[in-house]
């Protein structure tokens, strides 16, 4: 059987082998706890249940335009206008299934064989992948630890050909949780926009900013830059609606008329009842959003606590987004030599499951996701601490 060369570099994502390693375990009756998970463990708020229920009730249940309902272009257009002062035109706005397929679309739409993509780097693991199937050429920047995980202008210069054709920006970030201050972001953005690159931004963790960090975001120079520029988002995490799939993006009227062509002849609109939802979220109250904000903030600090006791971890603190990504260079050596094999160690030992950082592109670290209980949390901290003084 035939398989195409664009997936000739494609790997298997290590979360997943992580996550199969914690399914043998538990299978064997071991009691495993994950903070591997990307997704807030809050339900989705009630009302936007509500409205998927009273969508199925009113059978609006057959296909719809391809880019969305106009009533949820709007909406997720208005979410700019409100949170960011620049509203955004209905004609600008797609709607995907999930931020993940919004952002592939993007990269079909924009990729061509050879192109360069920046990609600072620890990256979310999808970005790699993405450009590759669009034969894009992934180019990481990396960050690490001792710049809080942040690149600059000059050494994303230092990267740039004339084939550069992207940046991928992403604050807060997965797996880092670092946010760009706004005068970083500006550097940044100045750079980019100057040398004629497209900058993709993805805010998929915008309302997940403690305070006192601020979320800057790229759409404040899409007015000006309307062909250069580019902001995803999404309901996934702001209102824990992993599993409904709806994402949005912004862009060029041109550019999303391309993107839905190319939507038009793979998954048509996102599910009918899904739109709804959306709908009720981003038109509905907010208070389920603040919650979990808060909650998040809380676990941070808990674990930034917890951590800090922890001479053989280097983490700076995150301002956004639910994950710890931690610098365990230290315990390298006689037991295990990289950020796999300590994910393993503390699987088998310790039975917590976390993401080795080499998933994100920066073998140095390992990932936590704090979206889980608080008494859950510290106790795997404490289990991990432990193993992690073992190994150091
Ligand atoms: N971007 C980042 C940085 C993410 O971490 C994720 C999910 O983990 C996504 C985009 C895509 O989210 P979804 O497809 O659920 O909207």
């Amino acid at each position: 059987m035939q398989i195409s060369h664009r997936l000739s570099n494609i790997k298997p994502s290590l979360t997943l082998s992580v996550n199969s390693r914690a399914l043998e375990l538990k299978a064997q009756g071991v009691s495993v706890t994950s903070l591997a998970v990307g997704e807030p463990d809050f339900p989705t708020p009630p009302h936007v249940c509500a409205a998927a229920k009273a969508a199925i009730d009113a059978n609006f249940c057959h296909y719809t335009a391809v880019p969305g309902i106009p009533e949820l272009r709007k909406a997720a257009g208005d979410y700019f206008g409100r949170t960011y002062g620049v509203p955004v035109p209905r004609e600008s706005i797609i709607i995907g299934a999930g931020g993940k397929h919004c952002l592939y679309n993007f990269i079909q739409t924009t990729i061509n064989p050879g192109d360069e993509v920046l990609l600072p780097a620890p990256y979310w693991l999808s970005y790699p992948d993405m450009i590759m199937l669009a034969e894009g050429v992934p180019v990481p920047v990396a960050a690490g630890p001792e710049q809080g995980f942040k690149v600059t202008p000059a050494m994303l210069e230092a990267h740039r050909t004339p084939k550069t054709r992207l940046l991928i920006l992403n604050s807060p970030s997965n797996p880092t949780g670092a946010v760009y201050t706004e005068a970083e972001f500006t550097a940044i953005m100045d750079w980019a926009l100057g040398q004629d690159i497209f900058v993709l931004s993805d805010e998929i963790y915008d309302q997940l900013v403690f305070p006192p960090a601020v979320m800057t975001s790229a759409i404040g120079w899409f007015a000006e830059y309307p062909r250069q520029v580019a902001v995803l988002n999404g309901l996934s995490k702001s209102y824990a609606m992993t599993g409904w799939r709806v994402g949005f993006l912004a862009a060029h009227p041109d550019l999303i008329k391309k993107i839905s062509s190319m939507q038009g002849h793979s998954t048509s609109n996102i599910c009918s009842i899904a739109q709804k939802a959306g709908l009720a979220a981003l038109t509905g109250p907010m208070d389920g959003v603040r919650e979990m904000r808060q909650a998040f903030q809380r676990r941070r600090d808990l674990a930034m606590h917890i951590i800090a006791d922890w001479p053989f971890a280097v983490c700076p603190r995150p301002d956004g987004a639910f994950y710890l990504f931690v610098d365990v260079r230290k315990c390298f050596g006689r037991l295990a030599a990289n950020s796999t094999e300590v994910c393993t160690r503390l699987l088998d030992k310790a039975h917590v499951a976390v993401v080795p950082g080499a998933a994100f592109g920066d073998d140095n670290c390992i990932r936590f996701s704090y979206a889980v209980a608080d008494d859950v949390l510290a106790k795997a901290l404490d289990r991990i601490g432990a193993e992690l003084a073992v190994l150091a």
